[in-house]
């Protein structure tokens, strides 16, 4: 027995999805068509997916944003977990991963439910504000060029709703964040977004070591 979060090898992971992943067909299709394509680690794994979507319909979220979106699995699991009347807001800035990501959500009957939008994440989070979207989303979820996380995070807090809740992915980093030795960019740079989130007031927040490691923000009110 342990009190510290257990190292999970392959055989222990093997088990945790046995007993717990329902994965839906469509997104394991996903999965493996984006497992053919280089840089195919990007996608979120499919315990993370479905851990999202619970927090999803824990806080009936009806409107959702993405930063990245990659082949499109978060978003499809997003588009899944919300009600008909729910719609995402997906940022990337790749028409080629992103052909990908709209065939698939054709295919699951949920692409009504995705509004894509092309190009730099800030150019698009910042035309929500000045298109008086402040405040209006339940969930964002952060999963793009992690040089940008701490931009994204300040303009996150204004889109979010009291209330409302941000993940960011990746944020142990595949355990660089704890080398000493690891002093690039992305790893310098998520350093500092776990400093600034865990010594900013009035949040709440945990990191969920789940997959590459995932911290929930809670913005007050
Ligand atoms: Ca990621």
């Amino acid at each position: 027995m342990t009190k510290r979060t257990l190292q999970i090898d392959d055989r222990l992971y093997g088990y945790l999805t046995s007993v717990s992943l329902r994965e839906p067909a469509i997104l394991a299709e996903l999965r493996a068509a984006t497992a053919k394509l280089p840089l195919a680690d990007m996608q979120i794994s499919p315990e993370q997916g479905q851990f999202m979507a619970l927090l999803l319909k824990l806080i009936g979220a009806e409107r959702c944003l993405e930063i990245g979106t990659f082949t499109g699995y978060s978003a499809l699991v997003c588009a899944l977990a919300l009600p008909d009347r729910g719609r995402l807001i997906a940022l990337d800035v790749s028409q080629e991963w992103t052909d990908v990501a709209r065939r698939f959500w054709r295919a699951a009957g949920v692409d009504q439910k995705i509004d894509l939008r092309l190009g730099p994440a800030v150019d698009s989070l910042r035309a929500l504000i000045d298109g008086g979207e402040g405040e209006t989303f339940d969930f964002i979820f952060i999963d793009a060029d992690k040089t940008g996380y701490r931009t994204y995070f300040e303009l996150g807090l204004d889109l979010l709703r009291p209330g409302g809740l941000m993940a960011f992915d990746n944020v142990l980093w595949g355990g660089r964040v704890a080398d000493p030795e690891a002093n690039d960019e992305d790893t310098e740079a998520i350093r500092a977004l776990n400093t600034h989130l865990h010594a900013y007031a009035g949040i709440d927040l945990s990191l969920v070591p789940i997959a590459d490691g995932l911290t929930l923000v809670r913005k007050p009110g």
